[in-house]
């Protein structure tokens, strides 16, 4: 059976013969939490697979650092609470997290857990006062994610979502390179996210808790690398799907779905998210006088890419450590990173998302306004 993590250490091996990179042998390695300015303490809420990368990486902030957990389980918690030397008082469930309003040593809260859980759990926390930081995708649908983002801001805190990917060097690297013109017009973007899922009754395949396929999960990377890739807003939508294996893949989870994305000025996505095949994660941006190639392009590590100038060679991060460590300064001095990271960001991808089911059901093209 293969997990995800398989998938996205699997990725990585079969591109690099460097070793898989984790939050301990990263270039950031700073210790504990040593800052000038506030530290963000933040609780996670969801113990699983990535809710315990988020906290490994969390040890080598400078700006944010693990204070609470938020659990149905209440072994995990009291292993936490050991390992991370966390209170009891910073220790909720989720019938009782509400009264983390009362508690002045929370500031944030990370959800990471299942995606149909995403839209309750941050409208809680938003409604407790706390800044809500959640994970990809940030809701099931558009309607969902908008009101998400009305809540939290009646609420008057910050809500940010996961995409470790607009901190990452190389990325970013692609992204000034083709603000600078370096490519001429960018006229393409070809993203390829999928990895082969193993076990047939985990949540990822249950509608309820996933609220769809592969798209959800891993096809939102192209989705959001094809927006920061080109730099523009698609306009069109089109989209087909493939289902081969129907009794593991039921109604309203995708499997496979190739998708191409139209934008104003001129250039065209062609995308393929699934649950069927491994070794997809890729990135290639052209315009008129250049390229970019990421391959792998969004795992865990490390990146690594080229451009028609040569290879990229900016420093490989624990992305979850520095995207932690900026959003303290999203959060504290409003600080605006060179890809936003926050509600409106998230819905837009729902946006497109919610298209590209609309396409695959009635074909042709669905026209977008983001
Ligand atoms: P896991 O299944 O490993 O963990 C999810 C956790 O959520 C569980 O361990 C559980 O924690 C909690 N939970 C609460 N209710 C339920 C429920 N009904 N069924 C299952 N779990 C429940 O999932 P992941 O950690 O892989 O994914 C969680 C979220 O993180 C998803 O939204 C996913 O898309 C996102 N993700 C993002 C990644 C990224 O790179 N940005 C990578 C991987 C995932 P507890 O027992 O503590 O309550």
């Amino acid at each position: 059976m293969k997990s995800r993590r398989d998938f996205l250490q699997t990725v990585v091996g079969s591109f690099a013969t460097i070793p898989f990179l984790n939050a301990d042998c990263a270039e950031n390695t700073k210790g504990s939490v040593q800052s000038d300015g506030p530290v963000l303490r933040v609780a996670i809420m969801g113990l699983g697979s990535y809710g315990t990368r988020v906290a490994e990486a969390m040890k080598m902030c400078t700006r944010a650092k693990l204070v609470g957990v938020i659990s149905g389980t209440p072994s995990k918690i009291s292993n936490w609470q050991a390992k991370y030397n966390i209170p009891e008082k910073n220790c909720y469930n989720y019938e009782n997290f509400d009264n983390i309003k009362n508690n002045p040593d929370i500031d944030a809260v990370y959800v990471i857990t299942p995606n149909g859980l995403h839209h309750d759990f941050v409208i809680r926390v938003a409604k407790a006062g706390k800044h809500a930081i959640c994970e990809k995708p940030m809701a099931v649908n558009a309607r969902e994610g908008q009101e998400m983002v009305d809540a939290c801001k009646k609420a008057g805190v910050k809500l940010l979502v996961g995409y470790r990917m607009h901190f990452e060097p190389k990325t970013l690297e692609i992204i000034r390179m083709r603000k600078a013109g370096e490519f001429g017009k960018v006229l393409f973007f070809e993203g390829l996210s999928g990895f082969q899922i193993g076990d047939p009754s985990q949540w990822r395949l249950n509608k309820a808790l996933s609220g769809g396929g592969a798209m959800m999960d891993i096809g939102i990377y192209s989705i959001n690398g094809g927006r920061y890739m080109i730099g523009e807003e698609p306009i069109w939508v089109t989209a087909q799907e493939t289902k081969n294996n129907p009794k593991k893949f039921k109604e309203g989870i995708d499997e496979t779905i190739l998708f191409q994305l139209g934008f104003p000025g001129g250039a065209t996505a062609s995308c393929l998210s699934t649950y069927s095949m491994n070794n997809l994660d890729r990135f290639f941006l052209n315009g008129e006088n250049g390229y970019a190639i990421l391959q792998p392009a969004t795992g865990y590590g490390p990146i690594m890419g080229r451009t028609h100038k040569g290879e990229l060679t900016q420093p490989i991060t624990t992305h979850q450590t520095v995207q932690m460590d900026e959003m303290a300064a999203i959060i504290f001095e409003n600080k605006k990173p060179v890809v936003p990271v926050d509600g409106d960001e998230a819905v837009k991808d729902l946006k497109i998302i919610d298209s590209i089911y609309e396409a695959v059901k009635k074909g042709g093209r669905v026209e977008l306004k983001l």
